[in-house]
């Protein structure tokens, strides 16, 4: 909305210049010579498009240290790419297990209990078909523990899914070290990376895993595209059958322009990452520390200034006497848009399983709020939201300041 200071980027972020100027030659009416076609038919435009989709995906490898290429899967996006690793790879894992002479091998499966929906649910589907799965409990920050994450593992752990980055309360994880753990005992280590892309270098080789998820419109790009890292000779079973296309791991045609823009937004914000992330991370220390000050305002994580153990735009905080959703839309009428736990369950008024699995109240974590930036918020916006934020607490909630 015009006037509108969008504060909400960990749900969406705004689609970024250099992926629209990319993108508009495959929307102008008339490109389908030019920018068209299907990027599996043998004439010349089929021949163009596939040219346009493998070098989108060059770029996207190289913005996240894939190595080649072909590790890259462009999927609709980092629910479905989850989705894809986590049943994909336990099938296949299993299915090998019992071709190597290992007959009722029930495979055992980790995540961390603050993964988005779009591991978990999975995770509970396999579970229900009789594998084994531990959700494993974070720290009160949010982090899982080498320590922990090892005790968890057991001979017949096949994979470990652990997001790079959280979307709520914005904890980064030890990725390197846990996947190096989890190899150590023999299992396989997933990230869902789709907070992380953007806003910190993320060297997929370097750190080891052997899948990652990502969504394009967490860093600028367009919504409905994304992509599966998935390491050369890593057990896969494709969710999705049929023309077997990207290499038989995910058919149906793909989509070019979405591709395209995909890779404009990973450049984009590769390019600007470390400037960005401590002109970010600065913002992030300022609005904690004010936010911090009013006896009615609990951090939901304890985040060091300048500490890059946290995402450098997201700020979370639970809110005494008042409903999270009240306050969103109290602060949408004063012209900010901000979130309550996570937008993809806004719909319901469960407690975040998030601040949950933190050890925070149900009576707190009903008061959460999420707020969240990017590349073109300044700081006359956070400051802008600071003031409203504390006109609306002035204006009353349903009860007294937290009692501890
Ligand atoms: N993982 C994380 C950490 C997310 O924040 C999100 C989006 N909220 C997803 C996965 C799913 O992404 P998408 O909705 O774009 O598929």
């Amino acid at each position: 909305m015009a006037g509108q200071v969008y504060l909400d980027w960990a749900a969406s972020a705004p689609l970024c210049d250099e992926s629209a100027v990319e993108m508009r030659p495959y929307l102008a009416p008339g490109a389908e010579f030019e920018h068209g076609g299907n990027a599996n038919s043998l004439h010349s435009v089929g021949r163009k498009a596939f040219s346009a989709l493998e070098d989108a995906r060059a770029r996207v490898a190289r913005s996240v240290g894939a190595g080649r290429p072909d590790d890259i899967v462009f999927t609709s996006g980092a629910t479905e790419a989850n989705n894809a690793a986590v049943k994909g790879i336990v099938a296949a894992c299993t299915k090998r297990a019992v071709q190597q002479g290992r007959r009722g091998f029930v495979p055992h499966l980790i995540a961390s209990a603050i993964e988005h929906d779009s591991v978990l649910a999975p995770v509970r589907e396999l579970k229900a078909q009789g594998c084994e799965a531990t959700l494993l409990k974070p720290d009160r920050n949010g982090f899982i523990t080498p320590a922990a994450f090892q005790a968890a593992l057991r001979e017949n752990t096949v994979l470990a899914s652990v997001q790079m980055a959280n979307n709520e309360v914005g904890t980064i994880q030890p990725i390197g070290e846990l996947a190096a753990i989890a190899h150590g005992a023999g299992a396989l280590f997933h990230a869902d990376a789709a907070q992380a892309l953007g806003k910190i270098a993320i060297d997929l080789h370097g750190i080891g895993v052997d899948a990652a998820s990502f969504s394009a419109h967490k860093a600028g790009g367009p919504q409905g595209t994304g992509a599966l890292f998935l390491k050369a000779r890593t057990p896969f079973e494709a969710s999705l059958t049929g023309g077997g296309q990207e290499q038989g791991r995910r058919s149906g045609t793909q989509n070019i322009c979405g591709a395209v823009g995909f890779a404009a937004a990973c450049e984009a914000a590769r390019a600007m990452q470390e400037q960005e992330c401590r002109r970010q991370t600065a913002l992030r220390d300022r609005l904690y520390e004010r936010l911090a000050a009013h006896d009615c305002v609990m951090p939901s994580v304890a985040v060091e200034p300048g500490s890059a153990r946290f995402l450098p735009n997201v700020v979370n905080v639970c809110v005494a006497g008042f409903e999270s959703e009240t306050l969103i839309l109290k602060l949408d009428r004063a012209g900010f848009a901000v979130a309550g736990g996570s937008a993809c369950s806004s719909q319901s008024l469960k407690p975040s399983h998030v601040l949950r699995a933190l050890g925070i109240s149900d009576d707190r974590a009903l008061g959460s709020l999420r707020v969240s930036w990017g590349r073109s918020t300044t700081a006359a916006d956070i400051d802008a939201f600071t003031t409203a934020f504390f006109a609306c607490l002035a204006a009353g909630g349903r009860s007294a300041a937290w009692s501890s």
